[in-house]
């Protein structure tokens, strides 16, 4: 079999979409469902609660256990404010680089699966193969916990799941977690000379902010030999808003913060000892200066850990179709601690460099495209086997 020359096309539709998280994805996910439709594919769209976007799944082959869940995220992080020497939204070939907005993360990995709908509809499959098109993952893996549910509940078992972040085609068979929450504090306006009479949001923003970095602190020095880059959890606060003029105790202050613990730490461990300090130092002390102050502490967003076993079930089938001998973890986070949790054998593997993700002239290279079109053929045959 032959790899279609028709990945990089694919793409040039798929980066014409402006898909920023912030905005909607239905004109792409519509487009998605209709040119399925037209190679005879039913697709099922799970949309969120709004209807403003929505997942999509769809199968081809057919209706037994053992087959392959290729995942990706249609939404990309937005352009403002980067220096961009092509228009984002249209793909710009130049030396083996094709530069668009998601490019690289992750349209390059779409792409190369909605191409090579017309060789698995040619192929004898005997395992199906499931598409999983999410919506929101770089807000916080949004969307994927309800289309990993439903996906996981309309088909038979499947063996694996690929998740199609950029890899340069290694595998990736773990990575740690992303737990992010806001805190809003409260106090109480005064004239700045009479400090006496309220008590300022922004001062005890950073009182929380020095704990952070002691926990900060805490968790570097648990640093063990685990493979992962930085060692140990990290903590980052990320934004900080607060106070109107320099002469004015300030009334309110936002800040958000995020802990990434490794696969196997305790997850929530961060978010317990951070609420433990609001209860029993900063909030007491706040109310001291003032009844009115109010601390409030709220998740924004969890993405699971992923901790892949060595050698697990889709680890070795991604070694096998890409050829990479071995595979790594990494610190950022995917949707595959997400289809873990479904119990399906998970790993990490697409085309193109993290490297280059969420950057100015995001591109992805044409031989990378060129070696997931070769993965996915390698996939079809595989799946002809059964
Ligand atoms: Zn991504």
């Amino acid at each position: 079999m032959t790899s279609a020359a028709a990945s990089p096309d694919m793409l040039r539709r798929l980066v014409g979409f402006d898909t920023t998280s912030a905005k909607s994805n239905r004109a792409l996910i519509d487009w998605v469902r209709d040119y399925l439709a037209g190679h005879g594919v039913a697709a099922t769209l799970v949309p969120n609660e709004a209807g403003t976007k929505a997942n999509l799944y769809a199968s081809i082959g057919p209706a037994v256990a053992g087959g392959i869940v290729l995942s990706g995220h249609t939404d990309v992080v937005p352009v403002d404010g980067q220096p961009w020497n092509t228009d984002p939204w249209t793909l710009t070939e130049k030396d083996g680089r094709l530069y668009g907005r998601g490019s690289c993360d992750m349209k390059g990995f779409v792409a190369c699966v909605l191409a090579a709908v017309p060789r698995l509809r040619a192929a004898r499959l005997k395992v199906p193969v499931h598409f999983a098109f999410s919506y929101d993952e770089e807000v916080g893996c949004l969307g994927a916990h309800s289309l990993a549910e439903r996906l996981m509940g309309s088909v038979p078992r499947p063996r694996a799941v690929i998740i199609g972040e950029p890899t340069m085609m290694g595998t990736v068979r773990g990575h740690k977690g992303q737990n992010s929450y806001q805190v809003v504090l409260t106090g109480f306006e005064a004239h700045s000379s009479m400090t006496h009479l309220g008590v300022s949001a922004v001062h005890f923003a950073g009182e929380l902010i020095h704990f952070i970095n002691g926990l900060q602190d805490e968790l570097a020095a648990r640093a063990t030999d685990n493979g992962y880059m930085p060692p140990f959890g990290t903590m980052n606060v990320g934004t900080l808003s607060g106070g109107t003029a320099g002469n004015i105790l300030a009334r309110e202050c936002t800040l958000i913060w995020e802990y990434r613990q490794v696969p196997g730490d305790d997850a929530d461990e961060a978010r317990r000892r951070v609420q433990a300090h609001i209860d029993d130092a900063l909030l007491p002390a706040m109310l001291r200066r003032h009844a009115a102050a109010r601390i409030e502490m709220t998740p924004r967003f969890v993405v699971p850990a992923f901790r892949g076993e060595e050698r697990g079930e889709a680890e070795q089938l991604a070694r096998a179709w890409s050829g990479s001998n071995d595979s790594t973890m990494v610190a950022y986070a995917t949707e595959a601690g997400i289809f873990q949790q479904t119990g399906i054998s998970t790993v990490v593997c697409g085309p193109g460099d993290i490297a280059q993700a969420h950057q100015p002239n995001e591109f992805v290279l044409t031989s990378q495209l060129a070696a997931c079109d070769a993965f996915l053929d390698r996939m079809i045959e595989w799946a002809e086997r059964g």
